[in-house]
């Protein structure tokens, strides 16, 4: 199933085409002329957001003007992926986990992508040809039990394409647990087919790790492929994005929680943005974020409530955040920051309020 993307406002639903302001429009052409992360929507997801600026499905897919404002803290590769390369497409951090950057396009572009300098080069679906030295690695490295899908969006790829891949990867370790990092089952739910679902069946053990930041996201398609993935006993993770102006608030994240757990998924890790270039405007203030949290607590149960949880900016590593992981400020060259304690004890700077 090839993928469709609306890339010019005329071909928008005709009321959200009519919303959109001269500044957008300029936005979308700077983007395009500049070579960055483009303007690119599905039509299912297109056909969710409103009219209004601050509609919040809106707000994820259509450039802002405040992405071109600069931005002392970010950061190119703010995860620092780079620096734990093992292969072009493998990145190994953690002892027992390794990241696959298998992906391919996404199924539209959120505007506070973490990748956006990745994704502005288009990247391709992984070739055969990087897949060989990834197997090989992974064989040598008994100690990775689990890898991560992800891209880009893995499955924007045909199945063909998919079926080689985690082929590949079983022959190499037919244990790894193979986790696929997707927004597709809310972009583009229409891509998976109960052959897809077949498809990820027969490579058991694996999950979905599904990006999904607003109840009204979950639409009746993606709805019924998420429960279908239940019922096929394909465990689904939710991982969210904290977002100023899109669910920065308990009323909006406890209802996604809530229907989430009602659809058998379980909600699995609330992200603090992260430091990429082009998405300051989206990041809620580290302070206001753990208030935030704190009020979740008070409000749903464990089953339904994710870890909070940031990647130290540059490669500090994932880190779980609760009121007492600010150990202190400092004053960087970006501006002042806290400091934020990683899990081998050295202390990261993350921009203070
Ligand atoms: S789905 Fe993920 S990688 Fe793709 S644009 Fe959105 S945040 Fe970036």
């Amino acid at each position: 199933m090839l993928i469709k993307l609306i890339t010019a406002i005329e071909d928008l639903p005709p009321v959200l085409a009519a919303s959109v302001s001269p500044e957008e429009r300029s936005c979308v052409e700077k983007l395009r002329t500049q070579g960055e992360l483009p303007f690119a929507v599905t039509p299912h997801f297109a056909s969710l957001a409103g009219p209004e600026q601050n509609d919040p499905i809106r707000r994820q897919c259509f450039p802002n003007p405040a992405e071109f404002l600069k931005d002392p803290f970010a950061l190119e590769d703010p995860l620092g992926e780079a620096l734990y390369r093992v292969t072009p497409r493998l990145v190994h951090q953690y002892r027992d986990r390794c990241l696959l950057l298998a992906g391919g396009p996404c199924a539209g572009y959120c505007r506070f992508c973490f990748r956006r300098v990745r994704m502005s080069r288009s990247p391709s679906f992984i070739s055969a040809q990087e897949i060989e030295p990834v197997c090989g690695y992974l064989k040598n490295h008994a100690e990775v039990r689990e890898l991560l899908v992800s891209g880009g969006d893995p499955l924007t790829a045909e199945d063909s394409k998919l079926a080689g891949l985690f082929r590949a990867i079983r022959e190499a370790r037919p244990g790894i647990l193979i986790r696929i990092c997707t927004r597709v089952p809310i972009a583009w739910p229409q891509r998976l087919t109960p052959e897809t679902l077949r498809l990820f069946v027969g490579f058991k053990p694996l999950r979905m790790m599904v990006h999904i930041n607003h109840p009204r996201e979950l639409a009746e398609e993606s709805r019924r492929v998420l429960a279908d993935c239940a019922a096929r006993g394909i465990p689904v993770h939710v991982q969210t994005v904290l977002l100023r102006g899109v669910n920065d608030n308990a009323g909006t994240l406890v209802l996604l929680f809530r229907e989430c757990l009602d659809l058998g998924l379980s909600p699995y890790y609330l992200f603090q943005p992260d430091l990429a270039p082009g998405t300051a405007h989206f990041r809620l203030p580290l302070k206001e974020g753990l208030a935030l949290y704190k009020e979740l607590q008070t409000l749903i149960s464990g089953l339904g409530l994710p870890a909070y949880a940031v990647d130290l900016p540059g490669g500090g590593s994932k880190i779980r955040l609760n009121e007492g992981s600010i150990a202190g400020e400092t004053q960087t060259p970006a501006g002042r920051a806290y400091l934020l304690k990683a899990q081998d004890g050295k202390f990261w700077p993350y921009p203070a309020d």
